[in-house]
C-alpha cells in the first residue's frame, strides 16, 4: 500500500546472487508506537494529580500547618485530585477489559429502552446542575437487543454525560430512537443529540482514540479522563454494532450507535 514501510534483508546465495526479503513492518511499528504513546499518556495523566497531591502534602506540613481554613481548602483540592486518579484507573481497567474481550455475541436480551431510562435517571442530577434538559423521542416501548447490559449502560452513560458536559449550560440533550439496517440484519439506532458548540471536523475521526481531547483543559476541568469514547467504540464493536459522529460547529453534535436487533 501507499503507506507501507519495508524492512529489507539481503541474504547472499554463494555465487548465485542474493535473495531479497521484504517484510512489511508498518503495522508492527505503528502498534509499537501506539503502545509507547499510551504508556507515556497514562504516566502523564497519573503524574499530574500525583504531583499536586505531593505539593499539597508539603504545604500542609509547612506553611498551612496552623491555618485551619487553608488546610480545609487544600484538603478539598487533594480529594478532587485523588478522585481524578481514581476515575482514570477505573476507566483504564474498563478499557483493558473491553479491549481484551473477544467479539462474542451476547446471548442475553436486554431492553435498550429501559437501559436508556436508567442512564438518564443517573445523569439527571448532573444535567440539572447545568440547566440541561434530557428527553427521548422516536420508537416507544421495549426494544430487546442481545447485549451485555452493563456495557451498553456504560456506552449510553458516556455519550449522554458528554452531551450534558460539552452541550453547554442551558442546552438540551435528545435521545432519538429509530431503526437502521446493519449489514447482517436489522438494528436499533440511538442518536445522542446535543445543542453544544460542536466539534471541528478535523477532530472527529480522532475522538475515539485513547486520551484524545479537543480541549484538554476543559475535559479535565469537567472530570474527563479522555477514555470515554475509546471505551464506547470498543464496546460497540464487540456487539457488532456501528458508531458514527456528526457535528456542526456552533450547532451541536450527534453521536450515533446502531446495535444489532438479533
Ligand atoms: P473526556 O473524558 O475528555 O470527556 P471522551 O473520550 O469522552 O473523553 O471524549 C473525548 C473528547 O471528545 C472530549 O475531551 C471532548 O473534547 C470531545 N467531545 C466528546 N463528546 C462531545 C460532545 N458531545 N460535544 C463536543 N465535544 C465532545
Amino acid at each position: 500500500s501507499q503507506d507501507a514501510a519495508y524492512r529489507v534483508s539481503v541474504a547472499p546465495l554463494g555465487g548465485l546472487g542474493a535473495a531479497l526479503t521484504f517484510v512489511d513492518v508498518t503495522e508492527a511499528e505503528q502498534m509499537g508506537q501506539m503502545r509507547r504513546d499510551f504508556v507515556a499518556n497514562v504516566s502523564h495523566e497519573l503524574r499530574t494529580p500525583l504531583t499536586a497531591l505531593l505539593g499539597f502534602i508539603e504545604t500542609l506540613r509547612g506553611a498551612a500547618r496552623d491555618d485551619a481554613p487553608a488546610r480545609d481548602r487544600f484538603l478539598a483540592i487533594m480529594e478532587r485530585e485523588a478522585e481524578r486518579m481514581n476515575r482514570l484507573i477505573r476507566d483504564l481497567l474498563h478499557l483493558s477489559r473491553v479491549e481484551s474481550q473477544e467479539r462474542v455475541r451476547p446471548t442475553d436480551r436486554v431492553d435498550l429502552a429501559s437501559l436508556i431510562s436508567s442512564a438518564i435517571a443517573t445523569l439527571r442530577p448532573l444535567a440539572q446542575t447545568q440547566g440541561v434538559t434530557i428527553e427521548t423521542t422516536g420508537i416507544d416501548g421495549p426494544l430487546p437487543v442481545p447485549a451485555d447490559a452493563d456495557q451498553i449502560t456504560q456506552v449510553l452513560t458516556n455519550l449522554i454525560e458528554n452531551a450534558v458536559k460539552y452541550g453547554g449550560a442551558g442546552g438540551s440533550v435528545t435521545i432519538r430512537l429509530s431503526r437502521e439496517a446493519l449489514p447482517r440484519g436489522p438494528g436499533i439506532r440511538v442518536d445522542v443529540i446535543d445543542t453544544g458548540e460542536g466539534i471541528d471536523p478535523q477532530h472527529i475521526p480522532r475522538l475515539t482514540e485513547r486520551f484524545y481531547r479537543v480541549d484538554g483543559h476543559r475535559s479535565r476541568e469537567k472530570g474527563g479522563t479522555g477514555l470515554g469514547l475509546a471505551i464506547v467504540k470498543h464496546i460497540v464493536n464487540r456487539h457488532r454494532g456501528r458508531m458514527r459522529i456528526e457535528s456542526e460547529k456552533g450547532q451541536g453534535s450527534v453521536f450515533t450507535v446502531v446495535l444489532p436487533e438479533s
